[in-house]
């Protein structure tokens, strides 16, 4: 639904002290510690501030935090049902960018942003940026898409607003993106998971060691699910240590979470966001620890705020305190997209299962892809992966394949069809990477 702002009492401006001396562990002690209560007193303040009288509810009606749940949600529908600026809730004067996700049905969706949204856009990475041990001294280059992608731009601001010298070297072209990395000292690289692996290769074949021949030391790896072995083994070849960013463009980009360096969880940035986990087919909140469809509720946008946000993300609550000393909510990572999901003779799995058993296998390098085929009347899984190192020892092949058709049935309940091939044999793409084909006959 269309949320106004009121426009004569503008959002309460959140950038209090930003950008602390290198000493401080916080870009914004004053936010970033808050007490619990401290949090829920400031999410209830400018929830109210965000609602208007809409659908029977006043910001009368909103007394406490738990009445968000009188609201109703907002889908993706509803934003391409208003194409292109049916949602925008202030005149088109005050916007000054918009970014727009690909629609590959229908009408692709239109995020506004006012000056003041990108600004506090850019808080929140640079809030990210600064946890992970990031100063103004650092070096960021980001390998990441620009253009209407949120990744580029966001993080762009984001490391500015830090201090950082920032290199936008987009993304693809890997042996320039080397050059810039050992030419400019670079300390920091954002990418999609997929792509530090590929960058990596690279490195490899052209006998750069990251670990002596560069200066970085963090990478930030998102916008795309992996699991936690992919990300270990990015941390292993890259010898940095590789922290988990969550983001999306209805909620900005990135920046709306992202792991401390206790890396249990990423803390979701409760000043900016009301986070609730439900149940995707009762729609009713689920108990911290169980996986659910996290909904997000923006309570700082003037442009295009958005109440209830269903963003078909499943993850879970992991916890609401952490030894780094932010309250804020801590978030699992990601195990998909409700849309994700594959169903396969009746069987529920996600990509992201699947991964996390071939990266336990040291024989395999990091790129593979999921086909969906349909035989006769079956529907079969097969697994193209690729092979870490070549080998002819056709016997040792054999008995690898059969061990990850093994472990996979043990994950999946389902045996799939494994094929190991050689490196570099399965495409890559420059932005998020595409890990299902589905190519089977739909029945009616
Ligand atoms: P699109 O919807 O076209 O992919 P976005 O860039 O807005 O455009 O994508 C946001 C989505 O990307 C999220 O809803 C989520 O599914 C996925 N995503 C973003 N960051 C992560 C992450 N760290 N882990 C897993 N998935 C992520
Ligand atoms: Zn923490």
């Amino acid at each position: 639904m269309n949320m106004n702002t009121n426009s004569k009492e503008p959002i309460t401006p959140l950038s209090t002290k930003e950008g602390q001396g290198s000493g401080s562990a916080y870009f914004n002690p004053e936010i970033e510690t808050m007490t619990r209560e401290q949090i829920e007193a400031l999410q209830l303040e400018r929830l109210q501030a965000t609602v208007r009288a809409e659908a029977g509810i006043t910001p009368d009606d909103i007394k406490t935090l738990a009445d968000v749940r009188k609201l109703p949600f907002t889908t993706k529908q509803d934003l391409r049902e208003t194409y292109p600026f049916g949602m925008s809730c202030v005149p088109m004067k005050d916007c000054v960018r918009l970014h727009s996700s690909s629609g590959t049905t229908g009408n692709p969706t239109v995020i506004l942003h006012t000056k003041n949204d990108l600004d506090e856009w850019a808080n929140q990475v640079a809030r990210n940026l600064w946890m992970v041990g990031l100063r103004p001294d650092d070096v960021f280059q980001n390998s990441s898409g620009y253009g209407m992608f949120t990744g580029g731009l966001g993080f762009q601001y984001g490391a500015e607003k830090l201090g950082m010298l920032t290199v936008p070297a987009a993304a693809g072209n890997s042996l320039r993106q080397i050059k810039f990395i050992k030419d400019f000292g670079t300390t920091a690289i954002h990418a999609v998971p997929s792509y530090v692996t590929r960058l990596y290769e690279v490195m490899k074949e052209e006998g750069v060691d990251p670990r002596c021949d560069t200066k970085l030391k963090v990478l930030a790896i998102g916008a795309e699910p992996h699991s936690e072995e992919q990300r270990k083994r990015i941390e292993e070849m890259m010898g940095v240590k590789a922290y988990n960013s969550f983001g999306m463009s209805e909620m900005c980009g990135p920046g709306v979470g992202f792991e401390c360096p206790e890396q249990n969880g990423m803390h979701f940035w409760e000043d900016y966001y009301i986070v609730e986990i439900v149940n995707p087919e009762t729609l009713e909140p689920v108990p911290d620890g169980e996986i659910g469809e996290l909904i997000l509720t923006t309570l700082c946008r003037e442009a295009m705020p958005l109440l209830r946000y269903r963003t078909r993300d499943l993850t879970r609550v992991l916890g609401r305190t952490c030894p780094c000393g932010r309250n804020h909510v801590r978030i699992d990572r990601m195990k998909g997209r409700s849309d994700d999901m594959m169903v396969l003779r009746g069987v529920n799995i996600f990509p992201i299962q699947i991964e996390k058993i071939l990266m336990q296998f040291s024989e395999l390098a990091s790129n593979y892809l999921i086909t969906l085929t349909t035989d006769e009347e079956n529907d079969n899984m097969t697994v193209e992966v690729e092979l870490d190192r070549p080998t002819d020892d056709y016997k040792q092949l054999q008995a690898l394949e059969k061990e990850i058709r093994r472990r996979l049935k043990d994950e999946i309940l389902l045996t799939p069809i494994v094929k190991l091939v050689s490196k570099g044999s399965l495409p890559v793409s420059e932005g998020k990477a595409v890990r299902v084909v589905d190519k089977r006959k739909v029945y009616q």
